[in-house]
């Protein structure tokens, strides 16, 4: 477990700069490049053989569906009450499904399943049950398999968390992002304590084996005082595992932020204090930093992957499984073989048109050089493991654009390095975004990405 140590404020301001997750290397800013469809099913195909029987294959599906619109959200969605559109989303991912299916020449092994959003539990319990029954009859489940979903303490229903546990379920996300009455009024998103509590106290009952919460720091209205509170409630229901993102400010892109009034967010040096209160509450309630916005405590699968250097990073952020590639279904999903990127078509539209005319609903992606995937190793070996070795292959590159960095980096005490690999210090765990980027190459050369998007690291 990692002391619980102060964070030098000075370095947050100084490393407070735009940048990305690095959910995936290269970003998708960087994905300039027009995949075809046959090239995709290609490389899937190719990569399948070599992976499903080693080690499985992850599958995200994506539910795009949600009742009311929360004004800070950036993620793909689609705003509805009515439920009918279950039906036709469903039936697309079976099509889309199948066509995948046609391309596997042996039975699928699932080792992790991730159903995300939108809200999934918009879909009635029935409905989700139909949709992983039609996935799992044709597959085998890994022995070791995680399967999790992101539910909406508000639509959680026993119902929904009886059915996905039945069907192998033990990992829930529950979106909190705030309990202040007066931030939710602002951020469209009324959600009373009594429904985390309820919802986290019957998924418990149930037997789900790790509860996340998604808590957001940097909403408009946030004071020291009131994310205390939200901290303090938090800690009390003691989930497993808790994501404290920063709020990620990008009008630009996301329509919904213009509804607020800018006034109301916090400034910079205000949000900076309103994550070293959070983290500070959270490591003394004896949780632990795992890296980029996430704690957990020590019981967590999350934590103890971390201690024995398996944990690995992908699309749905840390994960305790590394199957071989991730398979990504439904509007706007990403699939990743490791050595090529796909995204699905980003409206219902587009992606119901191609589904429904029997092809696969590609609409870009990224076929990653040697380059990038030495380089994606070394991204992904800081994040997860905090140490890495360098390729003496990659020697001319590192001393061109990384060393220089790295010694930047060093000078503050967040990295220790020298030509044969480089380590995070303590103090370093917490400033993983920058050092990641020292060993980002579309970054260090000034690359010109599609959209600047990547909101500040705090
Ligand atoms: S934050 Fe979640 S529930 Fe709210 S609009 Fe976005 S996807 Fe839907």
């Amino acid at each position: 477990m990692m002391p619980n140590e102060i964070v030098n404020p000075l370095l947050v301001r100084k490393y407070n700069q735009p940048l990305p997750r690095y959910t995936s290397y290269p970003t998708v800013p960087f994905w300039n490049e027009k995949l075809e469809t046959e090239k995709w099913q290609s490389l899937f195909v190719g990569k399948y053989a070599e992976q499903n029987h080693v080690n499985g294959i992850s599958l995200y599906i994506h539910l795009p569906f949600c009742e009311s619109l929360c004004t800070y959200c950036g993620c793909n969605k689609k705003i509805t009450t009515n439920h009918s559109v279950e039906e036709e989303y469903l039936l697309a991912i079976e099509k889309e499904w199948k066509l995948y299916r046609q391309l596997m020449k042996q039975t699928p092994v699932i080792r992790e399943l991730h159903l995300g959003g939108g809200t999934p539990t918009f879909f009635s319990a029935n409905n989700l049950k139909r949709l992983i029954t039609t996935i799992l009859k044709t597959s085998i489940v890994h022995p070791r398999h995680e399967f999790g979903i992101e539910g909406h303490p508000n639509n959680t229903t026993r119902e929904h968390l009886k059915v996905l546990y039945a069907l192998g379920f033990r990992r829930i996300s529950y979106g909190v992002q705030d309990n202040d009455p007066e931030v939710q009024r602002v951020i469209n998103r009324i959600q009373p304590i009594e429904n985390v509590k309820r919802a986290t106290e019957e998924a418990r009952a149930i037997g789900f084996k790790s509860v996340n919460f998604d808590l957001i720091y940097g909403l408009p209205l946030q004071t020291l005082e009131s994310i205390e509170r939200t901290i303090n409630e938090t800690i009390e229901l003691k989930p497993d595992r808790i994501a404290f993102y920063s709020y990620a400010h990008v009008p630009w892109t996301s329509k919904a932020q213009r509804l607020f009034n800018e006034n109301d967010l916090p400034d910079a040096e205000s949000k900076i204090q309103l994550y070293l209160k959070g983290k500070e509450l959270l490591t003394n309630a004896g949780y632990a930093d795992i890296g980029m916005d996430h704690f957990a405590l020590p019981h967590d699968e999350l934590f103890l992957a971390r201690n024995e250097g398996r944990l690995h990073r992908n699309f749905m952020g840390y994960t305790t499984q590394n199957a071989g590639m991730l398979l990504g279904l439904g509007v706007s999903s990403i699939s990743d073989t490791g050595n090529a990127f796909a995204q699905n078509e980003k409206t219902l539209h587009d992606y119901y048109i191609k589904i429904n005319s029997g092809e696969l609903a590609i609409r870009k992606g990224y076929c990653l050089s040697k380059e990038d995937i030495d380089f994606k190793k070394y991204i992904l070996d800081i994040s997860c493991k905090g140490a890495m070795i360098f390729n003496d292959d990659d020697l001319p590159l590192l001393r061109t654009y990384t060393f220089p960095k790295l010694s930047a980096l060093a000078s503050d005490g967040l990295v220790e390095w020298d030509t044969k690999g480089a380590k995070l210090t303590e103090q370093g765990h917490y400033f993983i975004r920058a050092v990641c980027s020292a060993f980002d190459l579309y970054l260090q050369r000034g690359v010109q990405s599609e959209k600047p998007i990547f909101s500040k690291a705090i």
